[in-house]
């Protein structure tokens, strides 16, 4: 796998684990395929198994609105989620579909060489941090195998948890502060 055309062209036929039997679309990820900056979330939902496309659902409406607060757009970053089809119910991904899946994830990161990820969501925080508590890292940087992790809280928390919305507005203002501040918003 060389290219992020690739990698989504084998994911969309991936017959890996159970998920891909009630899919409807696996959901590989969008934009920018030179960005320094890749947004990781967890999985597609029922609107992004059905087009295809992640974070098309409300969340996926205020997530382009938080984006606006870090001076980024879909053109600008890589979204893409943990897990690549959506799970049944929306349940949560088992272990061994997360584990599966994650092989698309490091072929991804293999390929673009992010400078940072947000992880959006518990399931994408502790892919990098296992033991890490979003109430506490949220907005703050690690460095884990030489790239740098912001853990942001979920969209769709925001959306079900009023008073998280002044927190995750902030934490996005402070994440386009840092990308000025090292110049990762460029694509080249
Ligand atoms: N939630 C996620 O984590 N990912 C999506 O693509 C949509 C909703």
């Amino acid at each position: 796998m060389n290219s992020i055309q690739q990698i989504s062209d084998i994911i969309s036929d991936c017959p890996n684990c159970n998920l891909a039997k009630t899919r409807f679309n696996a959901v590989p990820g969008q934009g920018n395929a030179k960005a320094k900056i890749m947004f990781v979330g967890e999985a597609p939902g029922k609107n992004e198994d059905l087009e295809g496309v992640p974070f098309v659902g409300a969340a996926g409406k205020y997530l382009d609105k938080l984006l606006d607060l870090a001076n980024l757009s879909r053109d600008t970053i890589f979204l893409t989620n943990i897990v690549k089809c959506r799970p049944p119910e929306n349940r949560d991904p088992l272990p061994e579909e997360i584990k599966e899946c994650s092989t698309y994830l490091s072929s991804q990161i293999k390929i673009m060489q992010p400078k940072l990820i947000v992880t959006l969501g518990r399931h994408s925080l502790h892919h990098w941090i296992p033991e890490g508590v979003i109430s506490k890292i949220h907005g703050t940087i690690t460095s884990v195998d030489n790239i740098n992790i912001f853990p942001m809280y979920h969209p769709a928390a925001a959306l079900y948890r009023g008073n998280l919305r002044e927190i995750i507005e902030e934490d996005y203002v402070k994440l386009g502060k840092y990308i000025t501040s090292f110049e990762l918003g460029e694509t080249q």
